[in-house]
């Protein structure tokens, strides 16, 4: 019998299945959004920002927020990315080899590639039309696999094997010579749409294994896109809960294009947060300035639990363990925004919240990743903290993570809207 109440997980399990990219992410976004009063707002539009909750979304990022007071005093946002690594479908994807179709892929972030072998793949994404109107596609069934070649043809396959990205990780999607234009004609006839239409297009491999909980306790949970649709879902949840935040604004700013850098016209280095806050204050800098000196971020991500098979990879005195809550990722070096205030402002959530809480600091010799947090607050100048969930399997096609631990996210970011 599961020691807690599921209701959290099962509800992420079912946006993460509704949300294989970002485009989709957006969208089951503002579905749940709107089902609870929010507003959806076009950037092209005239904002008359009442009393209310609102969001807009571009190219995949979306930011979302609620005014409960109209006098701003500051902003709490609650940051997060919509996109994974994946393999997306190259520009002219029909190809083959020795009597097999296959798609040409890119690879897109950081793929760990033995992760994506012998499983059943899918593809989903975005068209964008002659008209300019975009359709989402998802087929939600097996198309896909990227076949490992047999372990007699292969002997050196467990001493270690090094895929070429170019010529190794094509997927197969059936018999018989190519032709050119095939793939996309079966795409549109999936959106319903006319193949000679479709102007543009970003479609991405999608791992189709059902989200399940793990382990004779059920205390665990596996999934793709846990990196990082438990923070965005957190934030939604939060966001939605979050009716009682004085004169302070909560916000959702969730964005595409974390996993190759963030510089895109919609990624976390571009203006689109700050010209969304300009916009709830109708662009008054004195009131701008004012708000954002009292406005604090928080930068949630996965990141790494400790893994029992290499324990010796993870700081010693610093090894956050799934169903222990979320953690504070902390980097001297700033590649984690956590200096003393941001930790302060940690610990004031996570009390308000009544959660239990870890810090993760990278060993000296492994210096880690980074994420949307530096960049934000730097773009921003906001007080932002970094902190997210611990996770096994980062970037795999199936990661795990504690199974209670995404509802003490989304109570974290409750914290940080309301303490
Ligand atoms: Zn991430």
């Amino acid at each position: 019998m599961p020691r807690f109440d599921r209701s959290h997980t099962d509800d992420l399990a079912a946006y993460i299945k509704a949300s294989p990219t970002p485009y989709h992410a957006c969208a089951e976004a503002g579905r749940r959004l709107e089902a609870a009063g929010f507003e959806r707002l076009d950037e092209t539009g005239e904002w008359q920002l009442e009393v209310g909750g609102y969001y807009t979304v571009r190219d995949g990022s979306i930011i979302a927020w609620r005014v409960n007071d109209p006098d701003i005093d500051g902003f709490r946002i609650f940051g997060a990315h919509t996109d994974t690594p994946a393999f997306k479908v190259k520009p002219r994807p029909d190809t083959g080899s020795a009597g097999w179709k296959q798609i040409a892929v890119e690879v897109y972030g950081g793929v760990p590639h033995q992760t994506w072998l012998d499983r059943d793949l899918s593809v989903a994404g975005r068209l964008v039309m002659r008209d300019g109107r975009e359709v989402l596609v998802h087929v939600d069934r097996p198309l896909l696999r990227v076949p490992r070649l047999a372990i007699h043809l292969d002997r050196g396959v467990n001493e270690g094997q090094k895929l070429n990205a170019q010529s190794q990780l094509t997927p197969i999607w059936g018999l018989g010579q190519p032709r050119d234009g095939e793939f996309l004609e079966f795409i549109a006839a999936e959106a319903g749409v006319d193949a000679n239409d479709v102007f543009g297009h970003d479609l991405f491999t999608v791992a189709l294994d059902e989200p399940a909980y793990l382990g004779k306790d059920e205390e665990l949970f596996a999934a793709w896109r846990l990196d990082n649709l438990t923070s965005t879902h957190a934030g939604i949840a939060a966001l939605i809960a979050a009716e009682d935040t004085g004169a302070n604004v909560p916000v959702l700013a969730s964005f595409n294009y974390e996993e190759v850098g963030s510089m895109t016209y919609s990624g976390a280095q571009s203006p689109f947060l700050e010209t969304v806050l300009r916009r709830l204050l109708a662009d008054d800098f004195e009131a701008y300035a004012r708000t954002i000196a009292a406005s604090a971020m928080m930068s949630s991500d996965t990141g790494n639990a400790v893994h029992p098979n290499y324990p010796e990879k993870h700081e010693p005195g610093h090894r956050p363990i799934p169903g222990g809550g979320p953690m504070i990722k902390v980097s001297a070096n700033q590649r984690y925004a956590s200096g003393a205030e941001e930790q302060a402002l940690f610990r004031r959530s996570a009390e308000k919240a009544g959660i239990p809480w870890q810090t993760y600091v990278n060993r000296n010799d492994i210096p880690g990743g980074t994420t949307i947090g530096p960049i934000s607050g730097t773009q921003l100048g906001i007080l932002t903290v970094d902190v997210g969930l611990p996770i096994l399997s980062m970037h795999s096609a199936r990661e795990l993570c504690g199974a209670e631990d995404p509802g003490l996210l989304a109570d974290l970011a409750l914290g940080l809207f309301t303490h």
